[in-house]
C-alpha cells in the first residue's frame, strides 16, 4: 500500500535585523514561510502552493506581517514630523484668515511660530502667497489636523493650539470669530475643553505682561 498525503512544512528562506515593536528596538528576525507539500511515505516530496509567510522576531517569538521588514521607524518619524510641521504653518493661516483680515502683525507672526517651531525660515512673499492659496482652497485645515490628530502626543497638540493662538492674538485682541475657530481646532484634534483651556490660560497668562 502507497501511503500519501500533503502536510505544511515551514522553512526559513530568509534571516536579517528588524525593528521588533514588542522588543523595541533592532532584533534579529527569521522570515518563516509555510508550504504545502506532496507527502510519500510522511516525507514531504514536492513542493505545492505556498500556505503563507511571517516574520518571527527571534528575541520574543512575536510574529509579524512581513510588510514590517519595510517599515522604517526613524523614516517613519520624519514623515510624520515634516506633515506636522505642514499642518502647523496651514493652521496658523487659517486662524490669521478667522477674522477676515491679513494683518502685517500676524504675518509676522506666523513667521516667527513657524521658525521657531521647524527652525525654517519661511520669506515673508512665499506666505503670503501661501496664505493667498489657503485663502482659496479654505477649510480643509480642520479635516488635515483630525487626520493628524492620533499622530500627535499632548504636547504636539498644545504646540498647534499655542501656534494658533499667538496668530490669532498677534492682532492686539482675541476676537469671537477666532475664540470660535481655535475651539473648533482643538476638537478636531479631539482635546477635551478642559485641556483647551488650560493650554489657552496658559497662552494667555505668557501673552500679558505681569503688571508691575
Ligand atoms: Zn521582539
Amino acid at each position: 500500500m502507497i501511503i500519501f498525503g500533503t502536510r505544511g512544512v515551514t522553512t526559513t528562506p530568509e534571516r536579517g535585523t528588524f525593528a521588533c515593536p514588542r522588543c523595541n528596538g533592532q532584533t534579529n528576525f527569521n522570515l518563516k514561510r509555510v508550504r504545502r507539500f506532496f507527502t510519500l511515505y510522511f516525507i514531504p516530496v514536492i513542493p505545492l502552493d505556498k500556505l503563507g509567510e511571517y516574520v518571527e522576531c527571534a528575541h520574543c517569538q512575536g510574529t509579524y506581517d512581513p510588510e514590517i521588514l519595510t517599515y522604517d521607524p526613524a523614516q517613519e518619524n520624519q514623515r510624520i514630523e515634516a506633515y506636522f510641521f505642514i499642518a502647523c504653518k496651514q493652521v496658523m493661516i487659517s486662524m490669521l484668515l478667522a477674522d477676515g483680515v491679513i494683518d502685517d502683525e500676524e504675518v509676522k507672526m506666523l513667521q516667527t511660530q513657524f521658525q521657531e517651531i521647524t527652525g525654517t525660515y519661511v520669506p515673508e512673499n512665499e506666505l503670503r502667497e501661501e496664505i493667498a492659496e489657503v485663502s482659496k482652497t479654505a477649510s480643509n485645515t480642520l479635516d488635515l489636523l483630525a487626520e493628524l490628530s492620533p499622530q500627535l502626543n499632548d504636547a504636539g497638540k498644545e504646540t498647534v493650539v499655542r501656534a494658533a493662538y499667538a496668530i490669532a492674538a498677534s492682532d492686539g485682541h482675541f476676537d469671537q470669530s477666532e475664540q470660535d475657530y481655535l475651539m473648533q481646532l482643538g476638537q478636531a484634534m479631539s482635546m477635551t475643553d478642559a485641556h483647551l483651556h488650560g493650554v489657552l490660560a496658559t497662552a494667555t497668562a505668557a501673552a500679558t505682561p505681569a503688571a508691575a
